[in-house]
């Protein structure tokens, strides 16, 4: 399956993320995508599903430039992918917010630390930390929790402080490797909402997840993985 999937008009707007002919072989010999093409449009909000091993998280470390494409180009907010090396990839990776399985907390840091981390890292002032800090953490549920460690914290909790790390240096890009894969229903639930929300808001979001009772609650267009093929599920 080789098409191309757009929840938007494409006439109108430009991809913000594209693939084109993109195969992914490990040096194993495994074929974990391929030839893949298609484009997701600023605004889109796709859930990304297929068995475990269809190749969820290959596709996403390929859009967030972890791995590299054994063939094909790969285009992020209109920038070429697969030349991008050291800064310049840095530099890309500031448009993506990313949020995995296992949150990726620092432990010894506080939540407020865990979400504020990576706007020093980039270089903001502590005015602008100390302005984009509450409304990260008010959009998560989590202002009283600041000060908080992540083992204080539910499993929850933590994801929805993964979450507010993700987008507090507000990327126009929202990529989740199974965000509610270490939760329960409830809690399930409240992520994919948070991730509604900041849809809403304007951010394109693509979220793998093998969770089907989430899957059918939800109305999300669907990408579909099955063997390292993509296709568009229509329901
Ligand atoms: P999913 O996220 O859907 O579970 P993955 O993208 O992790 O799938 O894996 C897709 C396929 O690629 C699987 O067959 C997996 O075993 C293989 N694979 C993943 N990572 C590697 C790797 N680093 N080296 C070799 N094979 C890998």
């Amino acid at each position: 399956m080789t098409q191309t999937p757009s929840q938007s008009n494409p006439s109108t707007k430009t991809p913000i993320l594209r693939l084109k002919n993109v195969t992914k072989t490990y040096r194993n010999g495994t074929q974990a995508l391929r030839n893949l093409n298609f484009d997701i449009y600023p605004g889109d909000f796709y859930l990304l599903t297929g068995a475990s091993g269809s190749g969820k998280s290959t596709l996403l470390k390929l859009l967030y430039g972890e791995d590299r494409p054994t063939e094909g180009d790969i285009w992020v907010d209109n920038i070429h992918l697969n030349p991008l090396k050291g800064n310049k990839l840095a530099h890309l990776r500031r448009r993506l917010g990313i949020v995995f399985q296992d949150y990726k907390l620092l432990p010894r840091r506080t939540v407020a630390e865990n979400i504020t981390f990576v706007l020093w890292a980039q270089g903001y002032g502590r005015s602008e930390i100390d302005r984009r800090l509450p409304p990260a953490l008010k959009m998560v549920g989590l202002l009283h929790k600041a000060e908080s460690f992540p083992e204080e914290l539910s499993g929850g909790e933590q994801q929805r402080v993964s979450i507010a790390r993700a987008i507090v240096a507000t990327p126009p890009i929202l990529l989740a490797d199974e965000p509610t894969g270490n939760l329960d229903p409830d809690n399930s639930r409240q992520i994919l909402n948070i991730l509604k929300q900041l849809n809403k808001i304007g951010i394109t979001i693509v979220m793998s997840t093998h969770d089907e009772s989430l899957i059918r609650a939800s109305d999300l267009p669907i990408l579909q993985l099955t063997n390292g093929q993509l296709s568009r599920v229509n329901r």
